[in-house]
């Protein structure tokens, strides 16, 4: 098919996620044809280092072969299996057998989903089952933080603290509240990280206490805020905000969708504060986005309080038709193994601290303001105005601006809409490709005005 006629069935037919429509209809599709390591060909024969992982979720890189065996002898062996009426498939089986052994310790139980909405989705389900099962159904507000993502089902997008999520949508929010993102560059408490730890503790206190201690299930945060703009939380903050859920008596959910999978730096990044959740949402790296999984982990505790709930006899109603497909399962279970016995996970923390330093070398550019990273996972904050932190101009349009200047610099990353330039590279990537990177982004940032 000539790339013409695919950009007019783009234009007439394909709804694209998260873009204006009628502003894609005009600017059109860029169709990405091929990917090897951390390159991507697109079909006007661009080649472009992919600093984003796709989504940050190809966390091995493109073309791994061993991959495409896995899902293909699956596929052929069995494509498909239920784990409806007690059914169920070897891989899935092994799968989370597999994450009940990497995750935080006591994260034994394992529900498989589609994606991280649907993981979010699920753990929120369980949650409100669990308390209505143990006797404590008036536990049922939720607490998440501003600028956090959890996805964009109707429960999910209540919990998002983004505004673009909520926008017209009319979502419900029953339950849903949030606090303060600890946001250190923002915070004017933020060249004091102690504080700004004891100011999140105290917000969620304070939450609780106006809600009412017995009405609060649940406190959700991503360990480092992904989608809100890559914020990464002063070391401690983690531990402050577990402790307080247990002292609060709710339960911590950490959702590791981004976070999870050696983005970080540790296979999750709890690990880094040795941080044990009652549950843990994960998808993304969980399959490096070869197929399409996620999972919600939950503690011994959370699963006995439902299995042994009010009605042990009843079926948990909550399914879903591709739960644990034996492909993505079986995709998972080599993903797993190239990140720990593959070397993958030790090749993205030996060249984290190059693209640590890389990254803080470009605060001197007139326009970067803040850099940040944890692991791969990072960003440059772009200001108008470094001593005010002012933002640029929304008529400006400096993310169309940046996503198309780094696209003819040979380069793909996240280019937020309030001057935060997002970044997320495969594990894989080596020495010379990050300086690739570092410096097809400096360019570009001297391009962009
Ligand atoms: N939770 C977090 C922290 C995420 O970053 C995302 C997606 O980016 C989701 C949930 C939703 O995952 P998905 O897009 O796979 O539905």
């Amino acid at each position: 098919m000539r790339p013409n006629s695919l950009l007019e069935l783009d234009r007439d037919h394909l709804i694209h996620p998260v873009t204006s429509f009628r502003g894609h209809e005009a600017r059109g599709v860029t169709v990405l044809e091929s990917g090897q390591g951390m390159f991507l060909r697109d079909s006007e024969g661009h080649e472009l280092l992919d600093a984003f992982a796709g989504l940050w979720c190809v966390n091995v890189g493109y073309g791994q072969n061993s991959i495409v065996k896995a899902a293909a002898d699956q596929m052929t062996r069995l494509p498909y299996a239920t784990g409806y009426f007690h059914f169920g498939s070897e891989p899935a089986i092994q799968l989370a057998a597999r994450l009940a052994e990497l995750a935080p310790p006591g994260l034994n139980r394992v529900y498989f989903t589609l994606g991280g909405s649907d993981a979010v989705d699920s753990a929120i389900r369980y949650i409100v089952h669990y308390f209505n099962a143990t006797g404590r159904p008036a536990k049922k507000n939720i607490i998440a933080l501003e600028r956090g993502y959890h996805g964009s089902t109707m429960m999910g997008s209540g919990l998002t603290g983004l505004p673009a999520f909520h926008r017209n949508f009319d979502v419900p929010r029953p339950w849903q509240h949030h606090i303060p993102s600890p946001y250190p560059y923002r915070n004017p408490l933020g060249g004091d990280p102690a504080a700004v730890i004891a100011q999140s503790v105290a917000q969620l206190k304070a939450k609780v206490a106006e809600l009412g201690a017995d009405s609060v299930a649940a406190f959700f945060c991503e360990p480092v805020q992904g989608s809100g703009g890559v914020i990464v939380p002063p070391p401690g903050w983690l531990t402050a905000v577990r402790d307080a859920c247990a002292e609060l008596d709710i339960l911590f959910v950490a959702d590791e969708v981004i976070t999870g999978f050696g983005r970080t730096g540790p296979l999750f990044a709890c690990e880094t504060e040795s941080v044990v959740p009652d549950l843990m949402t994960v998808a993304k790296g969980l399959t490096s986005g070869y197929a399409p999984m996620g999972a919600v982990l939950m503690s011994e505790r959370i699963y006995a309080g439902i299995a042994d709930g009010a009605t042990p006899d009843l079926p948990i109603g909550h399914g879903f038709t591709y739960s644990a497909h034996p492909v993505s399962a079986a995709v998972g279970l080599e993903v797993l193994r190239l990140y720990t016995e593959g070397g993958i996970l030790a090749n993205g923390q030996a060249v984290a601290p190059r693209f640590k330093a890389g990254l803080e070398a470009l605060t001197d550019h007139p326009l970067v303001g803040d850099a940040r990273s944890a692991g791969l996972l990072g960003a440059l904050e772009l200001v108008a105005d470094k001593t005010t932190k002012a933002r640029f101009a929304p008529d400006l349009r400096l993310a169309d601006r940046l996503a198309a200047r780094g696209y003819a610099n040979g380069i793909i990353f996240r280019a937020f809409g309030d001057g935060v330039i997002g970044l997320a590279p495969a594990l894989c990537c080596n020495h010379e490709e990050m300086d690739l990177l570092l410096a097809r982004l400096a360019l570009t940032l001297d391009q962009v005005l």
